[in-house]
């Protein structure tokens, strides 16, 4: 048999591959082409830490018995601002797609929204989800926790999440305004690969099982990730665990953990927390155009030099929807191999 070689997909061919992997592995046609959307997203924006990458991770979780494989999320929408989705047990990429319209016209009805997800597992970048609003001329937010990785600044313990946040604001004939990070300063995955290439850590990163900086990434490993900006990035990401997890009635990352037995290489189980806005309705009755003077701003930042976030992001989509998605042949091979091997291929 030929050996893989590196190749150049259209986004449509990577989807339908990651598709078809997903369903082969066992997962119903509305979760995986869901998940397969995001996942090629990721690898069309050069987001490779949430493109091809994570199959690995959703074939684990359904292997690990953590997933509902044939989920059909339920929607419940009243007249209030509160939509809700019960994802079953599914991925969140399901749950959100069944949301979302309904939210956008929630937002649009009221000003304000929330799209509520509850008993999903999350593994995606939450970019895609805001494009989804900002398309509608939405401004959103979005937020979840995830598993407790991530000691409280002053404290020593994991308890917190990589706790992912993001904002997109629309922009009339332009790409939208987003930014989309994970609230602790790196992801655990990169103490990984300075544990594996035996380098330090840079300091400020993590701190070790009893509660001291350190840059040994061994030590990292045994202790704590730290929270983005400090005491800051502490409270943002304390208040993703308040609103995203303790007032949907949905698992906190602690929580989290223990529902995945401690695993920490599939996807969490928990609830994810989405508001849309309706620019147009909260400036009613007042000077000057939203969107108008949003770009006087942006075109300000970018002005001096700044780049916005999701620059790189809108630049390497450009690039991969003009010329295809190119993936090495230790990529193709990887796919091969788990298109034939399904939940067999994953330990
Ligand atoms: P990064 O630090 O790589 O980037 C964060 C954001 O900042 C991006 O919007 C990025 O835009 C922007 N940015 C980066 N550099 C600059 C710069 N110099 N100037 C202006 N903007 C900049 O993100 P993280 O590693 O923290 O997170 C990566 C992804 O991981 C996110 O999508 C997040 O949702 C996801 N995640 C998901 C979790 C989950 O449980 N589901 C948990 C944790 C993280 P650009 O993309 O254009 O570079």
């Amino acid at each position: 048999m030929t050996e893989p070689q590196a190749a150049t997909l259209s986004l449509a061919d990577l989807t339908a591959l990651v598709t078809d992997i997903l369903h082969r592995a066992g997962f119903a046609p509305n979760q995986a082409a869901a998940l397969a959307r995001t996942i090629a997203a990721g690898e069309r924006d050069a987001c490779k830490s949430h493109g091809i990458y994570r199959i690995e991770a959703c074939l684990r979780t359904l292997k690990e018995g953590k997933v509902a494989a044939d989920a059909v999320p339920t929607l419940t929408v009243d007249d209030s601002a509160i939509v809700r989705v019960d994802a079953m047990g599914g991925f969140a990429n399901a749950a959100f797609e069944a949301g979302a319209p309904a939210l956008a016209e929630r937002a649009r009805a009221l000003g304000l929204a929330a799209l509520v997800i509850n008993d999903c597992n999350h593994i995606s970048a939450l970019w895609p989800e805001i494009e989804t609003l900002t398309a509608e001329g939405l401004a959103a937010i979005a937020m979840c926790p995830s598993y407790a990785t991530v000691a409280p600044t002053g404290g020593s313990q994991p308890l917190l999440g990589t706790n992912p946040f993001a904002f997109g604001w629309p922009r009339p004939g332009k790409h939208p305004y987003v930014f989309d990070f994970a609230t602790s300063v790196a992801a655990r995955g990169e103490i990984e690969l300075h544990r594996r290439a035996g380098t330090p850590i840079p300091e400020g990163w993590a701190v070790d099982a009893q509660g001291h900086p350190t840059t040994d990434p061994e030590a990292a490993l045994a202790g704590a990730m730290l929270p983005f900006g400090g005491h800051k990035g502490s409270a943002v990401s304390t208040m993703i665990e308040l609103l995203a997890a303790a007032m949907i009635g949905d698992l906190t990352s602690p929580e989290a953990l223990a529902f995945l037995d401690m695993k920490t290489t599939i996807a969490p189980r928990h609830g994810e927390l989405i508001l849309a806005f309706c620019p147009e309705r909260f400036a009613a009755g007042r000077s000057g155009d939203p969107f108008a003077r949003a770009e006087t701003l942006l075109d300000a930042i970018a002005g001096q030099g700044a780049r916005l976030p999701s620059g790189r992001r809108h630049a390497a989509r450009e690039t991969a929807l003009k010329q295809g998605i190119r993936l090495t042949a230790a990529e193709m091979a990887q796919l091969d191999r788990l298109r034939r091997h399904g939940l067999d291929a994953v330990s």
